[in-house]
């Protein structure tokens, strides 16, 4: 993971926010070829979910709604995770995220241990293990033990638990619960009715704007509305680099159907399915991907079930994307606290009614996280080892690098200059004239560009360029005409 920050640093995909200050726990800022890359998979989710199809349409609403919003959605009142700090260290943590077990020997209570996940749990959970053993001049083996959440200890359990950084009992504090909602003031005035939330997800923007879309469009139930946007949320341990940090990008889509118990297993599935095959054309390793199906307990009230496409991040699997079914709550929540109708008629059955909704919510930075390390990896050409990216081309922040065989030759410079103009115009192309073209190859390779154009000096002559290709390290000759209808067939089919 080091390494992943490090070279996404370094090649300008992903930097610190405010980095000369020192950075900002939790915000990150995407460098020329992080933007580009992160561009790319906007698009190529708007394409796939909105453009290529004719039941989804988009919509871009405001990250400051009025704040009743979020008490209808209950997130003033829920969206909340439980928090505990180290009174020594005051270090703090998600409850949920630290875990801990009573360790017996032969049935009898040795005394607690607490691990936190920022490692393997269970590793941290062995060693802990073994120090306790020792404190107690203990040398008998101690029973099998299950590591639970701490927000499953029971009260009297808590005193005795010890705080995963002292290993102290005692030194944890109680359990409470932190709104995630970042807090602003609208207008010049600053009081309790001026208080307004950034949103924590871009979904309730899309149902307050329901009634608005069915009034503006043609388009009938059943149908989706997209939104990519900013979603904040105050995460207690931001963390893993961009996959949890406080400040991130959603891609969210409310689809909505008739509510009917029959329908929504079904939907359910396609959808799970729909989107599994859409993370896996952009380039996301399938053999890294897999689903966590939630149980019912686990489910919010109002939820009729809930998949996450997990994917296996360098820090252990984790959520890449939710596709939750959530009724039609949501709808139901704003039609009372607006007070405004906001059902859908029916024109066939001469019904109006609030339908379900199935929810496929990704995030865009750990979308980006995942692409970036499926494409990653280091192999040898010619004896030489190299870090090659293999994103797929609609993906690659940069499509094409032209090079002129070496940089003093005014002849090939004006050639590769032409040549670089035309590309340009139409696919995202650099020109690069610095180091050895072998060093030029290397460079490319690293920043996953898929192909380099070479103008030597049989160019000169014949007009006809060395295309080589990234993954194969193949070369071919071919003329400018073919060059273009290369690049249309692999850029734009
Ligand atoms: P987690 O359990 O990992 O906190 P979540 O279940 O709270 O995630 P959702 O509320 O379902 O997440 O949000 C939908 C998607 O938004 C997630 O699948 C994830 O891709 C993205 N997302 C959520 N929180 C963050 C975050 N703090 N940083 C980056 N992306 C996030």
């Amino acid at each position: 993971m080091k390494d992943l920050v490090a070279f996404c640093k370094s090649k300008g995909f992903i930097f610190l926010s405010s980095d000369i200050y020192g950075g900002l726990n939790g915000f990150f800022d995407y460098g020329p070829l992080g933007t580009e890359l992160k561009r790319n998979i906007k698009n190529a989710w708007w394409k796939s979910m909105v453009h290529d199809r004719e039941d989804i349409i988009g919509l871009d609403s405001s990250i400051i709604l009025h704040p009743r919003v979020w008490e209808a959605s209950g997130h003033v009142s829920g969206f909340t995770d439980p928090m505990v700090d180290c009174k020594v260290t005051k270090a703090r943590y998600r409850a949920d995220k630290v875990f801990f077990s009573p360790i017996n020997v032969q049935g009898k209570l040795l005394g607690y241990i607490c691990v936190t996940d920022e490692e393997d749990p269970q590793v941290s959970a062995q060693k802990k293990v073994q120090a306790l053993l020792k404190a107690n001049h203990c040398k008998d083996t101690p029973d099998a033990f299950e590591l639970k959440p701490l927000t499953q200890a029971k009260p009297e359990e808590f005193a005795l638990i010890p705080s995963p950084a002292t290993d102290h009992a005692g030194d944890l504090t109680p359990t409470r619960q932190f709104n995630l909602m970042f807090k602003t003031n609208v207008g010049a005035v600053e009081s309790e009715a001026s208080t307004a939330f950034l949103r924590p997800e871009t979904a309730q923007g899309i149902f307050i704007n329901f009634k608005n879309v069915l009034d503006t469009t043609r388009i009938k139930v059943p149908f989706g509305i997209a939104q990519i946007g900013k979603a904040f949320r105050n995460e207690i341990t931001p963390r893993n680099f961009t996959f949890r940090s406080r400040e991130f990008e959603q891609m969210e889509i409310e689809y909505f159907f008739p509510a009917e118990e029959a329908l929504w297993p079904e939907l359910h599935k396609q959808w799970i399915e729909t989107r599994y095959q859409w993370h896996q054309s952009i380039g996301v390793k399938p053999e890294w991907l897999s689903f966590d199906v939630h149980q019912k307990e686990d489910l919010a009230h109002y939820a009729k079930a809930c998949t996450d496409i997990m994917f296996q991040y360098p820090f252990g699997v984790q959520e890449l994307e939710g596709i939750a079914v959530r009724g039609n709550f949501d709808l139901t929540q704003h039609q009372t606290f607006s007070g405004k109708p906001i059902g859908y008629f029916d024109e066939e059955r001469k019904t109006k009614y609030l339908p379900y909704v199935i929810e496929p919510s990704v995030g865009v930075d750990r979308t980006l996280l995942a692409v970036l390390v499926s494409a990653y990896d280091e192999d040898e050409v010619n004896g030489d080892k190299r870090i090659v990216l293999h994103f797929k081309p609609q993906l690659a922040p940069i499509k094409i690098a032209v090079f002129p065989l070496v940089k003093n030759n005014p002849e090939l410079v004006e050639q590769a200059r032409t040549l670089f103009k035309k590309l340009h115009t139409r696919w995202y192309t650099l020109y690069e004239e610095a180091g050895s073209i072998g060093k030029r190859y290397r460079r490319m390779d690293e920043i996953g560009t898929p192909w380099c154009i070479t103008v030597d000096f049989d160019s000169l002559e014949q007009h006809t360029y060395t295309l080589r290709d990234r993954d194969t390290t193949r070369q071919t000759r071919l003329s400018e005409s073919e060059l273009i209808q290369f690049f249309e067939q692999h850029l734009e089919a």
